[in-house]
């Protein structure tokens, strides 16, 4: 599909990635953890009862720093840090195991970096051991982890198989060498090989790839090199992400020459040369920057609706309640969300004082409730149905919106609901900016130095 240039333009505005919805910059500092303990215990006993619980689990350390890189994480290649990790991370989970009124059912569990390889994998199975020795595994469960290329070893797969996990994400980010150089990742082709046909056999029945297109030096005939690389190898799933260039809270990315990054257009050059790829080797597009080949469950759960988003990312498990543990994890109980402390000495601290170690977050109230629903939909299935009771709301702020975006061909509406159209696809996030409701009346707060742009 050929997209007008100007089109592109016009649309690549600071939108978040609405992975949250009231999203992290409206977020407030607690005062203390009390409302965030009554609204995990509440929302706990409903959810694990009728569905179970997803956990995410970060574990922050690598060995070198990307310099593109924007998650938490903290660099050191002394792997003692291990242990004190561990213990601190046991002592927080058995606070919330506290704070449950019966054994947690886990139904979706995904380590993330950081880097979750980092840990050995004796390490790795201990720390299951804890989580598993007061849970119950759903019996659907989708245990997950993203591991690095140039560290994921065969007994780090071999470990985490025999624990239940079946997926997993590999960090590939871009195979050429002077890309690598600057973003400071080398990474032989040679290792993401020899990883993905390790896991392969030892029984993974999907291997993610994550690739970047935006970085510093990247050329199209350099992303076409790495897309074929990457084909080549069949991953079940490809997150074809927008490389988010925001200097301001990753300090790494101050040592990029801005010369070096491609212009808006031909960022979305990149990222349409990966499209093209990307179907005419069978991948179809599920959603916002993700891919997957036919038999993934990914996909299926594109098919038939029922793909959900959460921090981790889309998922094929519905689960509302999702409790983050360790350093900058953030958790997500439907009604709220809280942030850990983003410092290790700080997150430390807290628990070892036998805290939860929450200091920010956000409590919905029913209007931010039915908006995330929309956002949720719209971000999940490219569609939504609008209730009339909030007609008046949407007429006020989100219809304006939407005719702009109609006028561009972008969606078709009327006040039962919306659809993005095959371009609207595109520009996702720009759809749903327009069910920000916190953003539309403040625009005081974001954009440029918030939110990253949306191509
Ligand atoms: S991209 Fe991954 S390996 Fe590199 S610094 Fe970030 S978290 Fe660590």
């Amino acid at each position: 599909m050929n997209i007008n240039k100007d089109l592109i333009i016009k649309y690549n505005q600071p939108v978040p990635r609405y992975t949250s919805y009231p999203t992290v910059p409206f977020w407030k500092d607690f005062e203390n953890t009390e409302n965030w303990k009554s609204a995990f215990s509440k929302q706990f006993s409903i959810d694990n009862k009728k569905e179970g619980i997803s956990l995410y689990l970060h574990l922050p350390f690598c060995e070198s720093m990307c310099s593109f890189c924007g998650c938490n994480k903290r660099i050191t290649t002394n792997h003692k840090v291990e242990e004190e990790y561990l213990e601190v991370l046991k002592k927080e989970w058995q606070l919330y195991v506290d704070l449950m009124d019966a054994r947690p059912v886990l139904r979706e569990l995904h380590l993330g970096g950081g880097t979750p390889t980092f840990f050995s994998p004796q390490n790795l199975e201990r720390m299951m051991g804890f989580i598993f020795e007061s849970a119950t595994i759903h019996p659907e469960h989708e245990f997950s982890f993203e591991g690095h290329p140039n560290n994921t070893t065969r007994q780090h797969l071999q470990t985490l198989y025999d624990l239940g996990f079946r997926r997993l994400s590999f960090g590939v980010q871009d195979n050429d060498a002077e890309v690598q150089r600057i973003i400071n990742r080398i990474q032989p082709f040679e290792n993401v090989r020899r990883a993905s046909e390790e896991a392969r056999e030892v029984g993974y029945k999907s291997v993610n790839f994550d690739l970047v297109y935006g970085l510093p030096k990247q050329t199209e005939s350099s992303i076409r090199k790495t897309i074929a690389q990457t084909i080549s190898i069949r991953p079940d799933r490809i997150a074809f992400y927008s490389y988010a260039h925001v200097p301001w809270t990753s300090r790494g990315q101050r040592l990029f020459d801005e010369n070096d990054l491609p212009s808006a257009v031909e960022k979305l050059q990149l990222y349409l040369a990966g499209k093209e790829m990307f179907a005419e080797a069978g991948y179809s597009d599920i959603g916002m920057d993700h891919f997957a080949l036919p038999h993934d469950d990914l996909y299926a759960a594109w098919q038939n609706g029922t793909m959900h988003r959460n921090f981790m990312g889309y998922t094929t498990q519905k689960t509302r309640l999702l409790l983050g543990l360790g350093v900058s994890s953030i958790g997500d109980v439907g009604i709220a969300f809280a942030q850990n402390n983003k410092t290790l000495q700080e997150y430390y601290e807290a628990v070892n004082a036998g805290q939860l170690p929450v200091t920010r977050g956000f409590l919905l109230n029913d209007e931010d409730l039915n908006f995330r629903q929309y956002i949720l939909d719209i971000s999940c299935k490219g569609e939504t149905k609008f209730d009339a009771a909030h007609l008046p709301l949407l007429r006020e702020f989100t219809f304006p919106e939407l005719e702009l975006l109609k006028a561009d061909e972008l969606l078709t509406f009327d006040e039962n609901g919306l659809k993005a159209t095959s371009l609207g696809r595109h520009f996702i996030r720009n759809i749903c900016r327009a069910f920000d409701l916190r953003l539309l009346r403040n625009q005081f707060v974001s954009d440029s130095q918030v939110f990253s742009k949306a191509i």
